[in-house]
């Protein structure tokens, strides 16, 4: 299988992905809230505007309104003088119509027209029209009509278009004497020109226009716009119906406007006063902006605050996840983390690595000592001696070795039987055990040969316990009957010796000279 190092492992922190939501959240939010705010401020914007311009088409309207009854009225009184004042000469009279037209600017033209159609007067006598008959159907209508009139606009003889205003006289016993009547050239310099005609469009590009009763536009700011039909605007149609109010509208071009609209009553024009919708957008993002520059410093502080959170709250996991990985990589209980007390998962987590790490650690125990113990005797395995004679002899430490070999053991496997042959090993195993001082240590170190490792001894001290063993062994009882015996090769560790293995030839040496001197012997090696 192959082993995971700690580098393979890749991913993600959690802390990351926390932070990563964070973020989103926020934005997800942060952008909610400036549609919901933009759309909002649009609409309330959009309604205002609408608002005030119909306001303004109002007001418009009623001064026109006043305007042209203020120019009905001062037909109405001169009139009124021309019939109280009959004119001695008609030198007085010429004058007294110049007087007339010079003293308002209301009209370009004006005529005193005999009930015959004649025109008897007219001012500026430049225009040479008296003495000639009136030919205009409008004129002629407003004459038969014997009462006050406005005409609506129309193109005269010279290519101007025209509004008419009438008033007609009667003397004092009630005979018509003809018309007094006023022209005004919409195109040219006077006092509704000066009102509806100079308009400019607003920084905001809001203007207004003026339609007749036909729907044919007489006043815009754009010139080339006067005398075009616009009765398909939905506007223009409420104000052919005589409604006033604001609505939304798409024009011949496909803009849309906010428009507001009023009717000018007493000579049934309309005005429409009306935005760019899309001007009004500078209002809605300038929203957008005083709302992120307050919103943008908080979320900034908000997210920076997300981050540090999601790292703490992330980092028990964190460092439970390489502790982990420490324990796997086989590094026990370095770096272990404390406990954390606010995270219901990493608190679990914790317990439960803590708890496998125990069990781990219990066993690996159980079998370090498994492996290092000889299973018939209970004794620690040659295994054990190995690594603890060379971990001595590595520190200089000053001990002894004996082994012992059991004197003629095949012949107890020969008679007995090999079981009993086990018994005897356990037995001696046990006697070794009784014999030596705590601190020492026994080794089966094969078949029937035993070492002991004797620390801090001097050669008096450990040849007085190999001679108690062997006599021990000697006198005790054994599963057969017959007494077993055993001989012993000691010796000394030496300074500066380098190799457990010269130590165990020298023991071995000694052990080899006891059975060779006829067993039952304790032999110490000299060199
Ligand atoms: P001596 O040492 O005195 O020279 O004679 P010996 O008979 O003991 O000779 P040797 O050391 O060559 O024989 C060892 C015998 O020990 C051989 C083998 O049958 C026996 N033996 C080795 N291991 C075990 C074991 O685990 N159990 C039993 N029952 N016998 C074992
Ligand atoms: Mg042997
Ligand atoms: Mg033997």
């Amino acid at each position: 299988m192959k082993k995971v190092t700690q580098r393979e492992i890749r991913g993600i922190r959690l802390s990351t992905y926390m932070c990563g939501l964070a973020f989103l959240t926020s934005f997800v939010i942060l952008l909610s809230c400036l549609f919901i705010g933009y759309t909002q401020e649009r609409q309330s914007i959009e309604q205002q505007v609408l608002e005030l311009n119909e306001i303004h088409a109002k007001e418009l309207s009623h001064i026109t309104e006043s305007l042209v009854a203020a120019m009905q009225h001062s037909l109405e009184e001169s009139a009124k003088y021309i019939i109280a004042h009959p004119a001695e000469s008609e030198q007085l009279a010429q004058s007294n119509l110049d007087y007339f037209r010079n003293s308002s600017s209301f009209f370009n033209a004006v005529f005193l027209i005999k009930p015959n159609k004649t025109i008897a007067f007219n001012s500026p006598t430049s225009l040479n029209q008296a003495g000639t008959k009136l030919t205009s159907r409008i004129s002629i209508d407003a004459l038969e009509a014997k009462r006050p009139t406005i005409s609506s606009p129309y193109i005269g003889k010279i290519n101007r278009t025209i509004i008419l205003l009438t008033h007609p006289l009667f003397n004092s016993s009630g005979e018509y004497q003809g018309m007094l009547a006023g022209t005004l050239y919409l195109q040219k310099k006077n006092e509704l020109k000066e009102l509806l005609g100079t308009n400019s469009r607003k920084t905001d590009g809001s203007y207004f226009y003026v339609v007749d009763r036909e729907g044919n536009i007489i006043y815009h700011p754009n010139p080339s716009m006067i005398n075009i039909n616009v009765q398909q605007n939905k506007v223009v149609q409420a104000l052919m119906q005589g409604k006033s109010g604001k609505q939304i509208v798409v024009n011949s071009k496909n803009r849309t406007y906010l428009a507001g609209y009023s009717v000018i009553s007493n000579v049934g024009w309309g005005i429409v006063f009306q935005t760019p919708i899309e001007n009004t957008n500078v209002y809605s993002s300038n929203l957008v902006r005083s709302t992120l520059i307050y919103l943008v410093p908080v979320i900034i502080l908000f997210m920076l605050f997300i981050f540090w959170l999601s790292r703490w709250l992330g980092k028990p996991l964190y460092l439970l996840a390489a502790y982990a990985q420490n324990l796997a990589a086989g590094h026990r209980g370095k770096n272990r983390p404390k406990l954390n007390r606010w995270n219901y998962e990493a608190r679990q987590l914790h317990h439960a690595i803590m708890m496998l790490e125990e069990e781990t650690g219990e066993k690996e125990r159980r079998l370090q000592s498994e492996a290092n113990q000889d299973p018939l005797t209970g004794l620690l395995n040659r295994r054990a001696l190995q690594s603890i004679t060379d971990n001595w002899v590595y520190n200089q430490y000053s001990f002894a070795v004996i082994i012992l070999d059991i004197d003629h053991f095949k012949s107890v496997n020969d008679t007995y039987g090999h079981p009993v042959g086990d018994e005897v090993l356990k037995m001696l195993a046990g006697v070794l055990r009784s014999q030596v001082r705590t601190e020492d240590l026994c080794f089966r170190y094969g078949g029937e040969e035993f070492v002991i490792l004797l620390y801090e001894v001097s050669e008096h001290e450990v040849m007085e316990i190999a001679e108690r063993i062997r006599q021990t062994t000697a006198i005790f009882p054994t599963p057969m009957g017959p007494k077993i015996t055993i001989s012993l090769g000691v010796t000394l560790s030496q300074d500066g010796e380098s190799e457990a293995q010269q130590l165990f030839k020298h023991a071995d040496t000694a052990l080899y000279q006891a059975k060779e001197n006829g067993r039952n012997q304790t032999v110490f090696y000299s060199f």
